[in-house]
This record gives C-alpha cells, structure tokens and sequence, in this order.
C-alpha cells in the first residue's frame, strides 16, 4: 500500500477544498489529511480518490463524498475514548476517521461482501475498532448500548426508534432522514425521556435498507 507524496499532496487540497465548504473543526479536518483514501477504493479509481465525490465500493454501495464524511463528523462532536456507533461500515473510511478522533468504535454492516472485505482490511492497515458487525442497522446493538455517539451512513426513511433508545442522557445522534433525498439530523438525548432535534442541510445518501435474514 503506497501513500505516496503525490497523495498526501491531494489530500492536502482536498481539506483545503473542505475548509472553504465550510468544515471548520481542526481534528476532523487532520483526520482526513492523514486517511489514505484511495486505499478504500479500487485501484483504478486511483485518480478520483481525491475528488470531493462518492464513488462505487462493492455490493452496489458508495464510499461518501469527503465533504459528507467531514460534515458528519463535525456534527457528531466526537471526543477521545466516546463509544460510537456508526451504522454502514461500507468501505471502513468514516470507521477510520473516527478510530483517528480515538472513538471507541462500533459499527455495523448489512451486506456479507462489504463486512468481510473491510473487517479484513482495517486492522490490517492500521485502524481497530472496537467491534466489527454484520448485521442490521436499525436494530442498532443492544448488547454494547448505550452510546456516547450514533452516526448513521446511509440515508434513512424513518429514525429507528432503537438508535435513540441506545444513546446516553447527553448522546447525539446523526441521522440523514428521508427517501429520495435525505434531511441531516441531530438528534440530543436530554433526559431519559426527551429529545431536542435539529436539522441540517439536503444530502443524497443510498439507502438504508431492511434486514437480508
Ligand atoms: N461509511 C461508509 C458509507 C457506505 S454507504 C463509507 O465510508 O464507506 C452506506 C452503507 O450502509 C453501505 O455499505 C450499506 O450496505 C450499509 N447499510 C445499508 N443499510 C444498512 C443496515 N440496515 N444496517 C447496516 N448497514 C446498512
């Protein structure tokens, strides 16, 4: 695996295409100087890996836009050693920003293919979450509840009344809502009981999808 100066170069635009988007939180940022992108994605897509665009992973998914995963993570305000719980492992690149922020992380994964290939790839480049599932997302994962933070990465129909039973008083929730196009969402647990919501800018997620079992 070679992360050549040429690439750390791109990246380097990358974030400061990034800044002028407005992402603002310095840690967020450094973690997307520092994740080699183009090893989440097929080589041949070598010279998009950069580009602030989503682009095809196996089983019909999309690695997200840079811009996505940085907007997704500044909302989540992620803090060392916080139990995160991300839903769509996908190609393991938002698993890796948040193993950089020193989340302990969690994070799920539906289709076999995607969740073999990336529990085999991660450690082996580097970054250990906490655990690696396959299973569904909307269940969230109870046996590890509750969590500090719950990032959701596909877009979903409705808010999964487990996600928000499994957060903490004072957990976040991030969640894009919505079919065609999705509302990004923040959800605060301000007691055991309530929630205070907030909504964000239109984003385009694929979608998250029922259990295959
Ligand atoms: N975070 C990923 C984004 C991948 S796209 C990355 O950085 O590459 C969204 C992912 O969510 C896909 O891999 C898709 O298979 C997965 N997904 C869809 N529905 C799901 C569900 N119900 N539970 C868990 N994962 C799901």
């Amino acid at each position: 695996m070679v992360d050549s100066f040429k690439h750390k170069g791109l990246r380097q635009k990358l974030v400061e295409n990034l800044i002028l988007k407005g992402i603002k939180n310095e840690a967020v940022l450094e973690a997307i100087r520092k994740v080699p992108r183009h090893w989440f994605m097929d080589s041949s897509f070598l010279d998009h890996a950069y580009q602030d665009k989503a682009f095809p992973i196996a089983a019909n998914q999309t690695i997200s836009q840079p811009y996505t995963v940085a907007y997704q993570t500044e909302l989540l305000e992620v803090e060392a050693n916080h139990k995160v719980l991300e839903i769509g492992t996908g190609s393991g690149y938002q698993t890796a920003v948040l193993c950089l922020l020193e989340a302990e992380v969690y994070s799920i994964e539906r289709q076999l293919e995607l969740f073999k290939k990336t529990s085999l790839f991660l450690p082996k480049i580097g970054y250990v979450a906490k655990r690696l599932i396959f299973g569904d997302g909307y269940k969230g994962l109870k046996a590890d509840a509750p969590f500090d933070r719950i990032l959701v990465t596909a877009g979903a129909p409705f808010v999964p009344k487990p996600l928000l039973a499994q957060l903490k008083v004072g957990g976040r929730l991030v969640i894009p809502v919505g079919d065609k196009e999705q509302v990004m969402s923040v959800f605060v647990r301000t007691s055991q009981k309530s929630f205070k919501k907030q909504e964000f800018g239109n984003f385009k997620f694929v979608p998250m999808l029922g259990d295959k079992s």
